[in-house]
């Protein structure tokens, strides 16, 4: 079943405790695809200039990413750079040059207009709208990404963008922001009246939890001894999310709660290395033996 996503590739640069690079790729949209492509094939959306060369598209090779969508301009690719506290726990952006991304118009192969799922990854909300309205039939499940940088600079563009969604997938701080609410619980009540029936909380290193009219889900964070760069694994979350909905073709209350699993499995991994180092490289036995870990950390009998 295919799964669209619209999103960023773009080159970050990253400091942590436990490193430094100045260049790698990165982007909501890359570290979505390749997290979902390990469930499903997934249709890319997205912008890249000229300084994307063909050993940087060698990380959407050999996975079930199509790339006809990606489009490649005269400029230089959308550059993010950040750096994290000593525990990993806060970000400070340090640069957000959109380049090719300011001049984007997103237009959808035809191919892609029949996608059944969508995810409109964190850009500008009325790119997401957009890319939706492109899509022929209106797909079974479309869910959405943003972050405070929209939040506050096109706030009634994504509120109008948020009309015509069912899952929203944030961080808390995010959640509060656009709520403003600082319980999530009554965030989750103020985000439905917005459109969206389900929202899905990142917390990073506590989890994530989903809330919709049957109740609240929570699933822990994969404790790891050494997290090294947490850069993308909302991202990866989200891929893993979707990419497990859109492959088993379900979204009942047992598909979404086994989707959180998957989606928290998939941004542990992330983590664990620098950029895509982990994510590019795993083999789907690791998730799922790791799928099987968290069934065992969250079980206790009463
Ligand atoms: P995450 O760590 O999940 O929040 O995602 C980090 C990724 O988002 C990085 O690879 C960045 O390239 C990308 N990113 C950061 N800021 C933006 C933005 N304003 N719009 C789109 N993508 C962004």
């Amino acid at each position: 079943m295919s799964l669209l996503v619209v999103g960023s590739v773009a080159f970050d640069g990253i400091e942590s405790p436990y490193g430094k690079v100045d260049k790698t790729i990165g982007g909501a949209a890359t570290y979505f695809a390749v997290a979902a492509s390990y469930f499903t094939h997934v249709n890319l959306v997205g912008i890249v200039g000229d300084d994307f060369s063909e050993k940087d598209a060698e990380i959407f090779r050999g996975r079930h990413i199509d790339t006809d969508g990606l489009e490649r301009a005269t400029g230089k690719s959308f550059f993010w750079a950040g750096r994290y506290s000593e525990n990993l726990n806060e970000r400070v952006t340090l640069t957000t040059e959109l380049n090719v991304f300011a001049e984007f118009k997103p237009k959808l192969p035809e191919k892609y207009k029949k996608s059944k799922y969508a995810f409109l990854a964190n850009i500008a909300p009325d790119l997401q709208r957009d890319v939706l309205h492109q899509v022929k039939e209106r797909p079974k499940l479309v869910a959405l990404d943003t972050m405070n940088y929209w939040i506050e600079r096109t706030n009634s563009e994504l509120k109008e963008t948020l009309k015509h969604i069912d899952i929203l997938v944030i961080n808390d701080s995010e959640t509060r922001e656009l709520s403003n609410e600082h319980n999530l619980l009554r965030a989750a009540k103020h985000i439905f009246k917005l459109g969206p029936s389900t929202l899905v909380v990142k917390r990073g290193e506590y989890g994530a939890m989903l809330v919709d009219k049957r109740g609240v889900f929570c699933v822990p964070a994969f404790p790891l001894e050494e997290p090294h760069d947490p850069t993308g694994a909302g991202d990866s979350f989200a891929g893993g999310f979707m990419g497990y909905l859109a492959g088993a073709r379900q979204k009942n209350d047992g598909a979404l709660r086994r989707a959180m699993v998957y989606g928290s499995v998939m941004g542990s991994f992330t983590v664990e290395k620098f950029g895509l180092d982990r994510l590019r490289h795993l083999k789907r036995s690791e998730i799922h033996a790791r799928a099987r870990h968290f069934s065992k950390l969250t079980q206790f009998k009463l």
